[in-house]
């Protein structure tokens, strides 16, 4: 039985054994070339509320959101009720991240909650 690998509780990666996965690491801010346009990106999110203390982290997912992860987010949410998942393009979040933060760190966060900050959707 068991798995050659095993999985990372917060994106899916597949890690070798004792391999701590970077998807919780800040991802380091790339220098923006000048005049070069920005790229649109997508951004996920992460609320987790732990399980022993309660305290509620709020975090972005440092991987690119491709349907692979959106999928494997969706599955970890269903089966993980403690996490929940939101995606939104990076300028929105580079820009209202702390705002977006300080109410998804809410103790409840309602559907309409998400709906009034606009421009992110719970996967
Ligand atoms: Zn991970």
């Amino acid at each position: 039985m068991g798995k050659p690998y095993r999985e990372c509780k917060f994106c899916g990666a597949h890690l070798d054994a004792g391999e701590i996965c970077d998807c919780r690491k800040p991802k380091r801010e790339p220098q923006a070339a000048e005049g070069a346009p920005r790229r649109m990106r997508l951004v996920a999110i992460c609320r987790e509320v732990d399980k022993d203390t309660g305290r509620i982290a709020v975090y972005p997912i440092n991987r690119e959101i491709n349907n692979e992860m959106v999928m494997a987010m969706k599955t970890r949410a269903t089966l993980n009720p403690e996490l929940r998942y939101f995606t939104l393009v990076s300028a929105r979040w580079e820009r209202f991240g702390d705002v977006i933060t300080s109410i998804l760190k809410r103790r409840t966060v309602t559907a309409a909650d998400v709906e009034r900050i606009g421009g992110i959707v719970e996967l």
